[in-house]
């Protein structure tokens, strides 16, 4: 959700941000700008809509001359997607530029003091309230990094700033509250950005900012300082993954590309964490006695991540008979959930900024439960706020929609699972010797739903089902609990309205609705629920649905004989297998979305990690 790129160095700095802030496109946005130090003033130029009409603006930056300057991607909060309400942001005098990711909690509080003494704002941005903030401190002090700190005293909610001052040419300052930022190291040229993949390209060495962390910096100077204002010193991580991680490398979209990297994220995820036909959770302390003294596990997760979560409940209670809620996170807080030392509270997130979540780890904190993450991006917020963290070892997902990113959660779920199930003793050798031989299987499985005849087969479908404008996804049990997912990528990329309802349910209420343009995609994997599914394949067929059933190969037929379309997956231990279910439903969302002729891994309306509660 939004992107903030800042360059303090010798190069022209304004395509050094135009192409950092194309790389944070996935993160979501409506409009774009830029502040470049020229000449003792300040250049800036914004626009609403894509970052290309910026580009176009500014020669792709080459109009802009100067080295030192901030950029921004704008998911707007306050204020709708505008030219004025674009960032970067100015103070009153003009001698402040900010740019601004999250929200201002008492924003009106802090408008409606500034307008008292009459000040007049010409955007609607919480931003602009900060930038004038800073100005009013900076005009009585002359001191920039005191103005800065005098007001972030006074902010309610989440921030990450990218801060200029026109009688500092050389100078950034920026500093963080729940949203994401990081400083990039060069060499005579620093850089800081919301995400790696804006400066990859320039330095893999990094240092990620803690709330609270300021960072000011030139091209050859920077000092870190904690929230009380005293020097630190920040680690130097260096990045491992390569450039080509976070392109497209010949894809139409990321969306794609990550769908067929699931294979080796899978392998990545589960390699490690299985020696000698045994699971192992290094530097995970899930013992006996203390799995024993739980009364309940609950996860908090938000999106396709919840629907993670939801496989899980269906997976712990089976195998480990351990009572698990599932709860979005979005709700998590206010709800008075019933916690104390005795609950495990697991918070999924890709991203691990997931503004939700996180205040959802921290609550949980304070009631007393212990926290676990499930979490990709290493050193993100959640990770470092949960007690413990597994990582998925996704990789840099980029398109807005997960598709790795959900395959290598439930990777970790069915890990956690196999780990507590066998401490616990709840399974017998044999069923836990199945599962290590499916889950070392599972990559392999999931590329051969990736050939190119069986991709085919989905893309052929994807033709027929297009026109369809309602969408239904039906399953039981873990089918299910996978359909949720197919459904939301429908609803994402594609922009079906697509309900997913326990297919025993349909007859309660929604079946109302299904008539001729109606498509219903069923899954129906479980073979002891297969009949009872295909009933109800029956049910939406005889009144004029467009079905298309995901199944078991062996099952295949039978399924053929009541669905218009059958898609057959190679089955696995039932408890892997929505692994498997769910990479053609992600194909037939991606596909449908193309031939709509959909923004695929830039939905509207959309941002990648959601950093605003
Ligand atoms: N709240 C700010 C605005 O609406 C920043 C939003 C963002 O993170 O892009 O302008």
């Amino acid at each position: 959700m939004c992107g903030i790129v800042g360059y303090a160095g010798y190069r022209q700095a304004a395509p050094i941000l135009i192409e950092g802030l194309s790389k944070l496109e996935y993160r979501g946005y409506d409009s774009a700008g830029i502040c470049v130090h020229t000449q003792d003033a300040f250049h800036v130029a914004k626009s609403k809509g894509r970052l290309q009409i910026l580009s176009d603006k500014t020669d792709g930056g080459n109009a802009v001359q100067g080295v030192v300057g901030i950029g921004h991607t704008r998911w707007a909060t306050h204020g709708a997607p505008s030219d004025i309400n674009s960032h970067p942001h100015l103070s009153e005098s003009g001698k402040i530029a900010i740019v601004h990711n999250g929200i201002i909690e008492n924003e009106s509080r802090l408008r409606e003091e500034l307008e008292a003494k009459g000040i007049t704002f010409r955007s609607e941005t919480d931003t602009e309230v900060v930038a004038t903030m800073i100005g009013i401190q900076y005009d009585q002090s002359g001191d920039l990094v005191d103005a800065v700190r005098q007001t972030i005293a006074r902010l309610e909610g989440s921030y990450a700033l990218g801060i200029l001052c026109v009688d500092d040419p050389d100078r950034i300052v920026a500093v963080k509250k729940n949203s994401p930022l990081i400083f990039g190291f060069g060499e005579g040229e620093n850089y800081i950005a919301s995400d790696v993949p804006a400066i990859l390209k320039h330095t893999q060495t990094v240092a990620y900012l803690n709330d609270g962390e300021m960072v000011v910096f030139d091209s050859q100077n920077v000092s870190f300082f904690d929230a009380d204002g005293n020097p630190i010193e920040k680690a130097k991580e260096t990045i491992t993954w390569s450039i080509s991680a976070a392109e497209r490398g010949g894809y139409d979209h990321f969306m794609l590309k990550e769908i067929f990297e699931q294979p080796k994220a899978l392998r990545d995820t589960i390699g490690p964490r299985l020696k000698d036909g045994k699971v192992y959770l290094d530097g995970i302390d899930l013992s006996e006695e203390y799995l024993k003294s739980l009364n309940k596990i609950t996860f908090v997760a938000c999106g396709s991540a919840y629907y993670a979560a939801g496989v899980a409940k269906y997976i712990i209670e089976k195998y480990c008979r351990i009572t698990t809620e599932i709860m979005m996170a979005s709700e998590f807080r206010y709800c008075d959930p019933v916690l104390d030392e005795k609950s495990l509270v697991i918070a999924i997130s890709q991203s691990g900024e997931t503004a939700d979540t996180l205040e959802a780890v921290r609550e949980a904190k304070r009631r007393g439960a212990r926290t676990l993450g499930i979490i990709n991006v290493v050193g993100s917020a959640i990770a470092k706020a949960a007690d413990q963290t597994i990582y998925t070892c996704a990789g840099p997902e980029i398109a807005v929609a997960t598709t790795k990113g959900f395959t290598t959660q439930l990777a970790v779920v069915y890990l956690l699972t196999m780990h507590m199930a066998k401490t616990l003793g709840k399974v017998d050798d044999t069923t836990y010797a199945a599962w290590v031989t499916a889950l070392e299987k599972l990559p392999d499985q999931a590329a051969e739903l990736l050939t190119e005849a069986r991709v085919e087969e989905v893309k052929n479908y994807a033709k027929r089902l297009t026109k369809h404008n309602n969408a239904f996804y039906i399953g039981r049990n873990l089918d299910g609990a996978t359909c949720l997912e197919g459904s939301l990528k429908l609803k994402e990329v594609a922009y079906i309205h697509s309900e997913c309802y326990p297919a025993g349910e349909l007859k309660h209420g929604p079946l109302s609705l299904i008539e001729e343009g109606y498509m219903v995609v069923a899954l129906a994997t479980i073979r002891e629920l297969f009949d009872k599914t295909i009933a109800n394949v029956r049910e939406v067929r005889a009144r004029g649905a467009d079905v298309l059933c995901v199944t078991l190969e062996e099952l295949a037929d039978e399924a053929a004989k009541q669905a218009q379309s059958v898609i057959a997956v190679p089955s696995t231990d039932p408890m892997i297998q929505p692994s498997l279910n769910i990479i053609p439903l992600q194909l037939l969302g991606y596909y449908i979305a193309v031939n709509r002729g959909c923004d695929v891994d830039k939905p509207r309306n959309l941002a990648k990690s959601v950093t605003v509660e």
